[in-house]
């Protein structure tokens, strides 16, 4: 566990200060500085968990990969008002990495993870509710202990596999990252012992694989799911956008709108697939036609994943809305590289080579009966 400030560094600075009253003024600060504690390894953690059990608290947990935006905030917020005490776990975990993805340049940012996490719990010490305590940062060999973590196909190891859901959507392109989704989660949930976790709207076959594998498995915790945040002209906020430079940001959008004008179809009274996903592919199309007919230093390309409206339980395509289910309405486009950039264009992270999926969802709410 690292902890700061540590005894042995107020020691040190006693020595070296040799003066009782600049010591005491050094700890009278010190002693408003908040740190959290951080765990990488599972026994020091099981301790704590066993401590704070002992005391009556109860824990939400926010698993996380890290590059923390509003998004995993808004969920520690959300954990915050539900339980005493919440654990942040911060791990970017590479079994759901599939060989040829982003792995590597996955953006890693702990201290200011860390800066906006204390900032945050400045907010809620004044709320009077729950606290962030605690980061779990476990290394890879603490989380796959006894093989090297695999993310081919088959893959070797021991995993969690949650069919058919992991298989649809996200799952058909990505055929590895669901099962370690769920094997991660698995690892953390029995690690953490949370009473309850959090995960984001914004990926919802996340959201329906992680409660079915809670289900399954009998796990002894309650999944809650926050809303997806967004950024004001909707795009849904995510990690990965820091990829996205001036040109690909603004034609990004194109997936909100597409989800948008189907989500509208659907509250104008339209129920079949074809109604309601016309309009969706009819944004689609024309951005991608108004990208190919500008030039490479002025375009920016996408390719749509798909476009789904399916079944909110077994995300299973549905030809006919029902009324007393609702849908989910989601989609996955793919931002190409730029192919030239112009003098004095504000490029993203990775300078806009790098591919970026961009998933996102609505939800079609049942109708009231
Ligand atoms: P990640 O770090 O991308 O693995 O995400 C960690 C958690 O944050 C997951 O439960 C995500 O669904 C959630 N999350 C990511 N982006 C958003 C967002 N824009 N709004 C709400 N939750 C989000």
């Amino acid at each position: 566990m690292l902890q700061a400030p540590t005894n042995a560094l107020r020691r040190s600075m006693t020595n070296v200060l040799q003066s009782r009253s600049a010591l005491q003024g050094l700890n009278a600060s010190l002693s408003q500085f908040r740190a959290f504690h951080v765990f990488r390894d599972v026994p020091s953690l099981r301790n704590h968990r066993r401590e704070l059990l002992l005391n009556g608290k109860t824990i939400g947990l926010v698993p996380t990969m890290g590059a923390l935006h509003n998004g995993h905030l808004s969920l520690a917020r959300m954990a915050a008002e539900e339980n005493a005490e919440v654990f942040v776990s911060i791990y970017v975990n590479p079994t759901q990495f599939g060989v040829n993805e982003d792995l590597d340049s996955y953006p890693k940012t702990w201290d200011t993870d860390i800066a906006q996490l204390e900032d945050l719990d400045a907010e809620l010490k004044s709320k009077g509710k729950g606290r962030i305590t605690t980061i779990f940062a476990p290394t890879s060999k603490t989380m796959y202990p006894t093989l090297p973590p695999d993310s081919t196909l088959p893959g070797t190891g021991s995993f969690v596999t949650i069919t058919p859901l992991a298989n649809l959507l996200e799952g058909k392109s990505r055929p590895v990252f669901f099962r370690g989704v769920a094997t991660v989660c698995m690892k953390l949930f029995n690690i953490v012992q949370a009473e309850r976790v959090y995960f984001g709207q914004k990926d919802v076959q996340q959201t329906v694989i992680i409660r079915r594998m809670v289900e399954d498995f009998h796990l002894n915790t309650q999944v809650r799911i926050g809303p997806t945040e967004r950024e004001a002209d909707g795009l849904a906020m995510s990690s990965r956008n820091v990829y996205l430079g001036e040109r690909r940001r603004k034609v990004g959008i194109v997936l909100h709108q597409a989800l948008k004008a189907a989500e509208a179809a659907y509250k104008m009274g339209k129920r079949s697939r074809g109604e309601v996903m016309t309009l969706a592919w009819d944004v689609a199309s024309q951005m991608s036609m108004e990208q190919e007919r500008l030039s490479a230093r002025d375009g920016a390309r996408f390719e749509v994943d798909y476009l789904s409206l399916a079944d909110p339980d077994t995300l299973e395509e549905v030809d006919v809305v029902d009324d007393g289910k609702g849908a989910v309405l989601s989609g996955a486009i793919k931002m190409m590289p730029v192919e030239a950039v112009r003098d004095g264009e504000k490029l993203g992270l990775g300078d806009d080579k790098v591919p970026v999926r961009l998933i996102d969802n609505l939800i079609l709410e049942p109708l009231k009966a």
